[in-house]
């Protein structure tokens, strides 16, 4: 983390604060369920769309937040929210530098992951064609470390800039401050709640390496006709994996998957394998295996549950729905449920990916 280079953005920051007059956009008591993916019709008290930094500055000088949010495609409500709920909707998409390889894009964290990741198809700028479609925001994207069919957003990340709610100051992080993990960051474990993530620079290739090593992209890859793929037809594989796989939550409330994948150590995995000869397994870090928790979840009878409109989506088991009318309580309660028998079935227990609130 570097301080000194944040301090004088704040110095920055803090001279514009003083020479701008801001125009921010509060909602009294307004539903949050155009805000979350889920579709719960949660009230918030106070909800603030912050579009710059001084702005951001400007509410939490006098206001504290309870809930920061991005696009809402990671979080369960489980109750009103009686306080502020901050929308981080800071927009901009600038290139910072470039050398003979790679190009540096540092992206305003409101910015939509999804046209983010187009701007970059239409640039021929390599890195994140992997995680197309993905929901949500750039802000977002380190909290959890976003990935998909192999690919990380580690992979193609150079700093963040993050307001920290302690200190009152802008910090850097380069990649090793971040502490990315599996689904996982120091912003969603050791430091969670504690900074503001403000934008994101994203390093990309110049010249792009791509990543076919799952199987489903090759296999798309064949059915489009494409012999020598570019990124452009990787990303378009990856939108019809995912179109033809995952339930949109235009049509049906959801947050991807509910549970992170869990990781095991060796004595565990052979424990289960001489146990459940069929059981998918991929190798993971220091001999670690990591288990496909959607997979376990099938295993003990929930796939295509259904009570009210609370359920476990008929394709997908790792993906807990609302149907229409459920509450972040009944789907949080299911999940438990769901957890209990795995528990007792495989002796694991599974660790939500999802943010509960
Ligand atoms: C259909 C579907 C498919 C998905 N597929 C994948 C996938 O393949 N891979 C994957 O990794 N994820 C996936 N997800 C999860 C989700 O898309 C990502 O986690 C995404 O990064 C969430 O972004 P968001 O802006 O919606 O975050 P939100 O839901 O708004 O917030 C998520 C968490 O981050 C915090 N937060 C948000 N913005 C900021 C900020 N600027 N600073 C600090 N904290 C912040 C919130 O308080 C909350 O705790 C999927 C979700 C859905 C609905």
């Amino acid at each position: 983390m570097t301080g000194s280079s944040g301090l004088l953005r704040l110095f920055r920051i803090l001279t514009l604060f003083e020479s701008q007059s801001l125009n921010m956009v509060t909602q009294k008591n307004t539903s949050l369920l155009s805000y979350n993916s889920f579709h719960f019709d949660v009230n918030a008290s106070e909800l603030v769309s912050v579009k710059s930094v001084n702005e951001l500055q400007e509410l939490l000088h006098t206001k504290t937040p309870l809930l920061v949010l991005g696009g809402g495609s990671n979080i369960l409500l489980t109750r009103n929210v009686e306080g502020l709920v901050v929308k981080i909707d800071i927009l901009g998409i600038e290139e910072v530098k470039e050398d003979n390889t790679h190009i540096y894009v540092r992206v305003g964290a409101g910015e939509n992951w999804h046209s983010f990741v187009e701007y970059t198809m239409k640039r021929n700028w390599g890195g994140l064609e992997n995680l197309s479609l993905i929901p949500g925001n750039v802000g977002a994207a380190p909290i959890q470390n976003i990935g998909a069919y192999g690919v990380e957003l580690k992979d193609s990340f150079y700093e963040l800039e993050a307001y920290d709610r302690k200190e009152k100051k802008v910090y850097s992080f380069a990649v090793n401050d971040c502490r990315f993990a599996y689904r996982d960051s120091i912003f969603k474990s050791a430091e969670k709640g504690r900074y503001i993530i403000l934008n994101v620079t994203f390093v990309l290739r110049k010249t792009p390496v791509l990543h076919t090593s799952y199987g489903a992209i090759r296999e798309e890859l064949k059915i489009m006709g494409v012999k020598s793929p570019t990124i452009q037809d990787i990303s378009a594989a990856v939108i019809k994996i995912r179109r033809s796989k995952l339930p949109d939550p235009a049509d049906i409330g959801n947050a991807g998957s509910f549970f992170k994948n869990p990781v095991v150590d060796q004595s565990k995995f052979l424990s289960l394998s001489s146990k459940y000869a069929e059981m998918p397994a991929y190798p993971h870090e220091d001999q670690s295996v990591k288990l496909a928790a959607g997979w376990l979840i099938e295993q003990c009878g929930w796939k295509g549950y259904r009570k009210g409109d609370a359920g476990v989506h008929k394709d997908q088991a790792l993906v807990l729905v609302n149907y229409g009318k459920a509450t972040g309580r009944e789907i949080l309660d299911l999940s438990e449920k769901i957890n209990l028998s795995v528990t007792k079935k495989f002796g694991i227990h599974l660790d939500s990916e999802v943010n509960i609130f």
